[in-house]
């Protein structure tokens, strides 16, 4: 049964890198039963497992009995003397897509010896919920009866290697185990990116201060992918979502003042070629196969948008609801959005200003065709939200309430059946 665990787990390991694209094919040669320090990786695009793969194969390298899982994976441990948590966080807060069971199951399955724990929480301090999910997990061990606190929580901003570091190396020495190194990929930009060539790029105009880029590249890529650049050629990676406009890669970028990735690539000139990598997104492609697809963005989430319109060739009825500072960063849109319209692709098109005229945000554009809304929900079609988490937050807490009146089905309901994609940052 333990062996069946086991194969489970790597195999859950395996899928979940192979889903995020990072090829980590990790195998346990130990298992959860039999181990003395239980590895538990909560991590959304394979960076934290990469980190937590490299810390098992240290220990085994040394001679210990090491078992590595996602925070999904948690179970019973009879074996385990220590538990080493990575975790990230995603989204406002939240539970990485391979952690989103863990607090839910932690409760159920109590160890029966004392266990020693850590947690190594990444972060970014560009989101106001720094690493709220590692402190979430150290805060539902510590409840636990079993759980003994062994190195104080860590949190790393922005993939540092000095943090990362300073928790690997005290961790090590107070399990009294050889000093483990920094890991050399944790200090350089990943191997194998690909040449990209600026097609174009404008200013940053508008109130919303966005500007767009188009790179044109051999690597494959559709809308709805990430675009990772590395502006230094150094460990720290930038996102930007990806719409895909005449084979080429359309970026919406927001420029944010001293920013570093997007002030690098408001930098970039015609003719200048970067080295980047496709992430792919699989859970936010423009879905086949449904009656109606409801688009929402704010400022720069337009981006995957125009690019899933442009390729909608078999003109699924698609809407879009968009919101904006004001008129001024809509205009970098426009003709674009205009001739989707007059193609045939785009079926409705709805803007919001939040600094002029009627002074509204997109959440109210959706208040006002809220039976359009829920009706098309309960009638299959697939909303799609991009843009800031604060925009995120506010409509999807609108469309709990709307879906709780009208179907008595909160929006989780639709969000399991996969009528709700998210890709907000
Ligand atoms: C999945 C994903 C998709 C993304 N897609 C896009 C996209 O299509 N277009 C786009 O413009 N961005 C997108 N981002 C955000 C982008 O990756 C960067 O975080 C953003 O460009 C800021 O990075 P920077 O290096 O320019 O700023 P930094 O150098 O990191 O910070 C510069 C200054 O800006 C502030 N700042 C940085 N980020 C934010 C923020 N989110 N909110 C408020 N203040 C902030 C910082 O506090 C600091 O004062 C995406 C992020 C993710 C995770």
């Amino acid at each position: 049964m333990y062996a069946l665990a086991a194969v489970v787990a790597a195999l859950g390991i395996y899928l979940i890198a192979r889903k995020k694209g990072n090829g980590n094919k990790q195998k346990n040669k130990f298992n959860a039963s039999n181990s003395r320090f239980i590895i538990l990786a909560g991590s959304e695009n394979g960076t934290t497992m990469r980190l937590a793969t490299s810390v098992y194969e240290h220990l085994l390298a040394g001679g210990q009995s090491a078992f590595l899982t996602s925070l999904n994976n948690y179970q019973a441990f009879p074996e385990a003397e220590h538990l080493l948590v990575l975790t990230s966080t995603y989204g406002s807060g939240e539970a990485p897509m391979s952690a989103k069971r863990f607090l839910e199951l932690l409760p159920t399955i109590p160890q029966t010896q004392k266990i020693k724990f850590s947690v190594m929480a990444f972060g970014s301090h560009n989101y106001p919920d720094f690493c709220r999910y590692g402190f979430d997990v150290h805060l539902a061990l510590s409840k636990q009866e079993w759980a003994v606190p062994f190195v104080e929580i860590h949190t790393i901003d922005d993939k540092s290697p000095e943090q990362s570091d300073l928790f690997i190396s005290t961790w090590f020495q107070q399990t009294g185990l050889p000093k483990m190194a920094l890991p050399e990929y944790l200090t350089r930009a990943p191997l194998g990116l690909k040449p990209m060539t600026v097609i174009a790029r404008s200013e940053a105009t508008g109130t919303d201060g966005a500007f767009s880029v188009r790179l044109k590249t051999k690597a494959s890529f559709t809308s709805g992918d990430l675009l990772a650049i590395y502006p230094a050629n150094d460990y720290r990676e930038r996102q930007y979502s990806i719409g895909k406009i005449d084979n080429e890669i359309q970026l919406s970028i927001k420029l944010h003042p001293d920013g570093f990735g997007s002030g690098y690539m408001h930098r970039l000139q015609p003719g200048d070629v970067i080295q980047a990598r496709i992430v792919g997104n699989y859970d936010f492609y423009f879905p086949t196969f449904v009656p109606k697809v409801i688009m929402i963005a704010n400022g720069t989430g337009i981006s995957p948008f125009l690019g899933m319109i442009a390729q909608n060739k078999g003109k699924i009825e698609t809407h879009l609801y968009c919101g904006f500072r004001g008129a001024d960063s809509f205009s970098l849109y426009e003709s674009q959005v205009n001739q989707f319209k007059e193609n045939g692709i785009l079926s409705g098109l709805h803007v919001a200003y939040s600094r002029e005229g009627n002074k509204q945000y997109v959440k109210d554009l959706l208040e006002r065709d809220a039976a359009f809304i829920a009706d098309s929900l309960a009638n299959e079609a697939v909303l799609m939200l991009c843009g800031s988490l604060a925009m995120q937050k506010d409509v999807m807490e609108f469309l709990d309430a709307l879906c709780k009146e009208k179907h008595g089905k909160s929006i989780s309901h639709y969000e399991s059946h996969g009528q709700v994609l998210l890709d907000c940052y």
